[in-house]
C-alpha cells in the first residue's frame, strides 16, 4: 500500500504517524511546501525572539527516519489526477498513491481593499518566511497597522511589541477577539492594551492604503476617515483553504473540501483533514482529523466523534483567559450567570439546565470541567451549588465493583 499526504502540519504529520503505528510495512509519503516543520500557533514567538524555527518543531528530531516516511520538501504540488491515482508537483515530477490525505491547510486571505494587495510592506502571519519578512521591515518601522483583532491578530500584536513601535489594530468587529470575548472581557484588554500605547479601532473597515512615491504602505484609511500612519501593514482577516491544485470540481469543495465523520473525500481512497476542511480552523481539529483520516485510510473503521471547536486559551498581556462555547446568548430566553472584580470577570450562560458557554478571566478553575459539560450538553439541573463552583466531583459515580469514578452525564 502506497499512502501519500500533501501537508507537513498539524494534520499531515499525526496522520503520517498514526499511519505507521497502524500499518508497519506500507510506504509513506509527505509532499510539503514546507521545507520544516513547526507549530503555526507559535510564530509569535520567533516574532518576539524568543523562539529559533527549530524551537517551534512540534516532532522529534528524528521523526521521519524514526517513522519510516518519506519527506519530499520544498514540493508545491500542481495537480491530482484521480483517474491514475497520481499527485503532481509543479516541478512535473508525479507521486502514485493508493490512499491519499489531502492536509493542505490554509492561506491567509487578503481583502480587496484598494491597493492592499498591491502594497509593499503588507505581511501575513501564516508561514515562517512571514516572520523572517516581518522582522526585516519592522527593524525600520515605526507605526505598524494590523487588520484584525482575533487570534491571529492578536499573536502579530504580541510577535511585534516593541517599545520604538506604535500599533494600531483595525477591527470590523465591535471588540477585540470578536468569537472569544464579550463586550466588557474586551474592554479589560483594552485597557491593558492601552497602557503598552497600542490602539484598537473597533467597528471600522480599512478602506484604503495609500502608498509612497516606493509603493509601499504609507498610510491607513479607515471608514470612518480615520487616516493611520503605517510603515507596515500586517493583514489577519481570517484564511481560505488551499486547494488551488484541485482542478474540475473532482472533488467536492464548499467553504473547504467537505468530508464525511470518516475524513473521506466524496473522491474515490482520497481523504482530507484539517484547515483545508474548513471546520475549525484551529490545530487540535486538525490533529483530530489527521489521526481519524490516518485510521480510516488503513482499513481502521473510525468515525470523528467531536469537532468541538470553540474552545480558546490564552495569556493576553500577563491577564490568564479561557473562552469556552458562545459566551454571548443568541437571545433574550438564555440565562447569563457574572461573577465580576478584583482583576476577575467570569460569566456562564445557560438554558434549562445546559450551558452554551462560559468565559473566564483572571481565574480560570474548574475551566476543564465546563468545556466538557459544554461540549457534551450535560444537564446540570440536578446540581443545588453556584454555577461556577461545579466541579467534577458532582458527577461521581460508584461502578459494579464499587469504584468511585467521574463519569460527566445528565441524571
Ligand atoms: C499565527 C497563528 C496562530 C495560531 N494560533 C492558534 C492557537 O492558539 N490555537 C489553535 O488551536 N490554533 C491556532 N492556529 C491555527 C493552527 O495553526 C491551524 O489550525 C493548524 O496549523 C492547521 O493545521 P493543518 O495541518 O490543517 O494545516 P497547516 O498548518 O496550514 O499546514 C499546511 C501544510 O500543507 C502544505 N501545503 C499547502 N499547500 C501545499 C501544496 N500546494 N503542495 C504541497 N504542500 C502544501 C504546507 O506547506 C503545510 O505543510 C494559529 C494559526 C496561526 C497562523
Amino acid at each position: 500500500m502506497q499512502y501519500l499526504i500533501i501537508g507537513a502540519s498539524a494534520a499531515g504529520i499525526n496522520a503520517a504517524k498514526t499511519l505507521r503505528n497502524l500499518d508497519k510495512d506500507s510506504e509513506i509519503t509527505i509532499i510539503s511546501k514546507d521545507d520544516s516543520v513547526y507549530s503555526r500557533c507559535m510564530l509569535h514567538r520567533a516574532l518576539d525572539g524568543s523562539r529559533t524555527l527549530k524551537e517551534l518543531s512540534f516532532i522529534e528530531e528524528d521523526f521521519f527516519e524514526k517513522y519510516n516516511i518519506n519527506w519530499i520538501k520544498n514540493a508545491a504540488v500542481s495537480n491530482i489526477d484521480i483517474d491514475n491515482k497520481k499527485v503532481l508537483v509543479e516541478d512535473k515530477t508525479s507521486y502514485k498513491f493508493d490512499k491519499l490525505l489531502i492536509a493542505s491547510g490554509a492561506s491567509s486571505f487578503i481583502p480587496p481593499v484598494k491597493n492592499l494587495r498591491e502594497a509593499k510592506g503588507v505581511y501575513s502571519l501564516r508561514n515562517f518566511e512571514d516572520v523572517t519578512a516581518i522582522e526585516n521591515t519592522l527593524k525600520n518601522a515605526k507605526n505598524v497597522v494590523i487588520l484584525g483583532a482575533g487570534l491571529v491578530g492578536v499573536d502579530a500584536v504580541l510577535g511585534i511589541m516593541r517599545k520604538n513601535i506604535k500599533i494600531s489594530i483595525v477591527e470590523m468587529g465591535d471588540r477585540l477577539l470578536p468569537l472569544q470575548l464579550d463586550k466588557k472581557a474586551s474592554s479589560i484588554y483594552e485597557k491593558l492594551l492601552k497602557e503598552k500605547n497600542i490602539d484598537l479601532f473597533t467597528s471600522v473597515k480599512l478602506e484604503e492604503v495609500i502608498l509612497n512615491e516606493s509603493g509601499y504602505a504609507h498610510k491607513a484609511v479607515l471608514s470612518d476617515s480615520t487616516t493611520l500612519d503605517c510603515d507596515m501593514i500586517i493583514v489577519a482577516a481570517g484564511v481560505r483553504p488551499n486547494i488551488n491544485f484541485i482542478k474540475d470540481n473532482m472533488i467536492k469543495v464548499e467553504k473547504g473540501i467537505v468530508v464525511d465523520k470518516y475524513c473521506k473525500t466524496n473522491a474515490p481512497d482520497i481523504y482530507a483533514a484539517g484547515d483545508v476542511t474548513f471546520t475549525a480552523p484551529i490545530w487540535p481539529i486538525a490533529v483530530k482529523q489527521g489521526i481519524t483520516a490516518a485510521f480510516n485510510m488503513s482499513g481502521n473503521n473510525k468515525d470523528l466523534t467531536d469537532n468541538f471547536g470553540m474552545k480558546n486559551s490564552m495569556n493576553l498581556l500577563g491577564l490568564e483567559c479561557v473562552s469556552l462555547g458562545n459566551v454571548n446568548p443568541p437571545d433574550n430566553t438564555y440565562d447569563v450567570d457574572i461573577i465580576e472584580g478584583q482583576g476577575i470577570y467570569k460569566k456562564i450562560i445557560h438554558k434549562d439546565g445546559i450551558i452554551y458557554g462560559a468565559l473566564l478571566i483572571g481565574d480560570i478553575s474548574y475551566c476543564g470541567v465546563l468545556g466538557e459539560l459544554i461540549k457534551n450538553k450535560i444537564n446540570i439541573e440536578h446540581i443545588h451549588k453556584n454555577i461556577f463552583d461545579i466541579d467534577y466531583s458532582d458527577f461521581y459515580n460508584v461502578d459494579l465493583d464499587g469504584q468511585y469514578n467521574y463519569k460527566l452525564v445528565s441524571k
